[in-house]
């Protein structure tokens, strides 16, 4: 006799989807097979019994100039698991002087007692960072405390890292048993586009995507790439959008490199038009931008073909009110999401495309955990541990922020229809939403140590 089980639901496992019963023990999955007894069960008829949402790119209470994102630890992670995310990894973002591991025992004592979901943490090396021998040495001891994986900038002014920083910070981060996370756009040249443009005095939406072009995000991949290659560093390339990135992602897995990549919703379901025909354009403003209908194309194409590993949400709301700002250059960055991909990639993936059940699985959960060093979650296995979304895949909605838990005032996925919807969710076995409702405590969420497998 089981603890609980989910009966009667299809089950999306790594082998394919099978009818069955999924039993659970002390927080793990016990057992997958036919009339599976237990104290507890959920009925799972009709539904998809997936394992939960890995979502490896988030920024929750993010600081940035003299504004906080507008989802906290809280809010963003209740948001999350509404959605069927069971695993957040957000960022320590060390300050200038502030020593590595005392920046990650502050976020943590942000994230614990606050976080709904389990999470993990990315470490920030900043260019102020990377100059610093002492910050380099305490790699390590990052490593040694579950930070698994340290996030590196091409772009973003003083966050930059020159191609010589990026190659002694992969060295370093190499050596000790880690993997670096990327933003990959070509930073200096990128700034100095943008002075060009607002001092020619554009100010439109549209000249965000005009100034940072396409082919210096995948000039920029490429050179990433080679240079992570040489320190025998394992990469991976954050928010794909653009077709020429991914080329430049493909050629260089071609040449049997490590490297994986990632795209977000916004790139998958909306264009840079957004940033030409609409009034509210400066809101979609996030970088990499978003791009055009033949990238969106092939990033569809990069998901069903395996091109792109996985699908992260980037979520970094701000408010209509801090995103109004007279020019392009001013508005801070950034899309909320948190609860939404697994639903819109169902949605636009398997029912309007013919992305199967197992890659949407695959680049929601599974590859996320095993390229971010969760080697226990991200699938529906026997030992695993019981993160587990049921889905209906009938369930008919109307996307609203209004009714979404995410903190924002908007979301860029509005009035979108959608059918499937996650209903209920468990994390290592116990409930967090019930038919859609959140019913757990905020604060159970757990810090994960992450540790990449060794290749
Ligand atoms: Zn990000």
């Amino acid at each position: 006799m089981h603890e609980l089980a989910v009966r009667h639901g299809r089950l999306i496992t790594p082998y394919g989807p099978v009818l069955a019963d999924l039993a659970i023990d002390r927080g793990r999955i016990a057992a997958i097979g036919k009339n599976l007894n237990a104290s507890h069960t959920i009925d799972a008829s009709g539904c998809l019994v997936l394992p939960g949402g890995v979502d490896c790119h988030v920024h929750l209470q993010m600081q940035l100039n003299r504004l906080t994102s507008t989802d906290s630890f809280e809010t963003g992670t209740v948001a999350a698991a509404c959605g069927g995310t069971t695993t957040v990894i957000d960022f320590v973002d060390p300050q200038p002087g502030q020593s590595v591991m005392d920046a990650l025992r502050a976020r943590r004592a942000e994230a614990d007692g606050s976080a709904a979901v389990d999470y993990g943490l990315h470490m920030t090396v900043p260019a102020w960072h990377a100059a610093s021998p002492e910050a380099l040495r305490e790699i390590p001891a990052a490593l040694a405390a579950g930070c698994a994986t340290f996030k590196l900038y091409q772009a973003y002014e003083r966050m930059t890292l020159d191609d010589v920083a990026l190659g002694n910070v992969m060295r370093a981060v190499a050596a000790a048993g880690g993997g670096v996370v990327l933003h990959s756009e070509t930073g200096p040249l990128i700034d100095a586009l943008r002075s060009d443009a607002v001092a020619a005095g554009h100010s439109a939406p549209i000249w965000h995507e005009r100034t940072r072009p396409a082919g210096l995000e995948a000039s920029a991949v490429q050179r990433a790439a080679e240079i992570a290659a040489l320190a025998d560093c394992p990469l991976h390339i954050f928010h794909v959008g653009a077709d020429s990135a991914l080329a430049a992602v493909n050629a260089a897995r071609a040449k049997g490199y490590d490297i994986t990549a990632e795209t977000c919703p916004h790139y998958l379901l909306l264009t840079a038009g957004q940033y030409l025909t609409r009034a509210d354009g400066h809101l979609f403003i996030c970088a990499p931008p978003l791009r055009w209908a033949a990238d969106k194309h092939a990033i569809w194409q990069g998901l069903s073909e395996g091109g792109l590993d996985a699908v992260s949400t980037d979520h970094c709301p701000w408010t209509r009110a801090e995103k109004s700002k007279a020019s392009f250059s001013e508005v801070p960055g950034g899309l909320p999401g948190i609860e939404s991909r697994l639903f819109l990639v169902h949605h636009f993936g398997v029912n309007e495309q013919d992305l199967a059940l197992t890659s949407r699985v695959s680049a929601c959960c599974t590859a996320p955990a095993r390229r971010m060093g969760i080697q226990d979650r991200g699938a529906l296995q026997p030992g695993l541990v019981a993160d587990i979304v049921i889905f209906d895949p009938k369930r008919v909605k109307t996307l609203r922020a209004a009714t979404l838990h995410e903190a924002a005032d908007w979301s860029p996925f509005e009035g979108m229809r959608i059918e499937g919807w996650p209903r209920t969710v468990l994390q290592r076995g116990e409930l967090l939403v019930r038919d859609e409702e959140f019913i757990a405590c905020p604060g159970n969420g757990r810090y994960l140590h992450r540790t990449l497998a060794a290749s």
